[in-house]
């Protein structure tokens, strides 16, 4: 199957669209070279697939974070997504995990979503986190922010030869409100039937013909999902830079400096020689 791919779609007679997303290599790709517990990798995949179906519903060029704080083992996680669907992760843990549900992985806490376009004003919504799921802490989100009934799916399974992930959204479209709400709980009742299998193994268009064969549904070309961290020696350096002399020189007098990337886990190193390098542009 093409994983790594987001869909959009339309049902010609229902005042409802949809998105569609199935990811694989960019997990992997995400989960290198970190060691995170199994229930973490499933809550980070699954934030994945959710910020490429909300940065698939932006109409312009810009970004989304969404951050998931909380008070339990896992004190921050964060998944940033491009309208060009490239994405990057990263996770906090504070405690040793006490269960795999989402509860018990985060505690009390919020989500918040930062938009920022590259043109305009940025856009923050915040909710509290809400029942036992990021799904239904997301539907909570576009309740609140969008005002639009939305319905979505997620699924993941993170196995040691390969990362899965898929989720699935149905949206009200804004006209005729009436007309939308009715049509929106005919197309709910038929995904509702969706399994995990389907998501994972058919091909985009067999699966809206499963779901949908008696509705008309126009299916957009498809844009690729992938991981890029956007991490750079350069950015390493002007982080360096920011920190100021003093601190430069105390890292010299140390022998070394070394920056980890939280999202890639690559490590730039800095030697006293480059660092006194970088002491010129003072
Ligand atoms: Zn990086």
């Amino acid at each position: 199957m093409n994983a790594d791919q987001l869909y959009r779609f339309l049902f010609q007679q229902r005042n409802v669209r949809g998105e569609l997303v199935q990811l694989s290599a960019s997990l992997d790709q995400m989960l290198l070279g970190h060691d995170y517990p199994m229930p973490v990798k499933q809550l980070l995949a699954e934030l994945v697939a959710a910020t490429s179906l909300l940065t698939a519903t932006l109409k312009f060029d810009g970004d989304i974070a969404v951050q998931i704080q909380g008070n339990g083992p896992i004190r921050f996680a964060a998944v940033n997504g491009t309208n060009q669907q490239q994405f990057r992760a990263v996770v906090r843990l504070q405690a040793e995990l006490q269960g795999d549900s989402f509860r018990s992985l985060i505690g009390d806490g919020h989500m918040l979503v930062t938009i920022t376009p590259k043109q305009g004003e940025r856009y923050q919504g915040i909710i509290p986190l809400t029942g036992d799921s990021l799904t239904s802490t997301l539907e909570a989100y576009f309740a609140q922010s969008e005002q639009l009934p939305t319905r979505l799916y997620l699924y993941t399974d993170i196995s040691a030869q390969q990362a899965r992930a898929a989720g699935f959204m149905l949206q009200v479209l804004p006209v005729d409100a009436q007309k939308a709400k009715a049509d929106f709980a005919d197309l709910v009742i038929l995904s509702d039937t969706l399994t995990q299998a389907e998501m994972f193994e058919l091909e985009a268009e067999q699966l809206l013909y499963r779901l949908f064969h008696q509705e008309q549904v126009e299916l957009f070309p498809a844009q690729a999902v992938s991981f890029v961290c956007g991490c750079s020696r350069d950015k390493c350096s002007a982080a360096i830079i920011s920190l100021g002399k003093d601190v430069i020189a105390e890292h010299i007098a140390e022998g070394k400096l070394d920056i980890s990337c939280e999202y890639c886990n690559k490590t730039y190193h800095f030697s006293p020689a480059d660092l006194t390098e970088l002491m010129q542009q003072f």
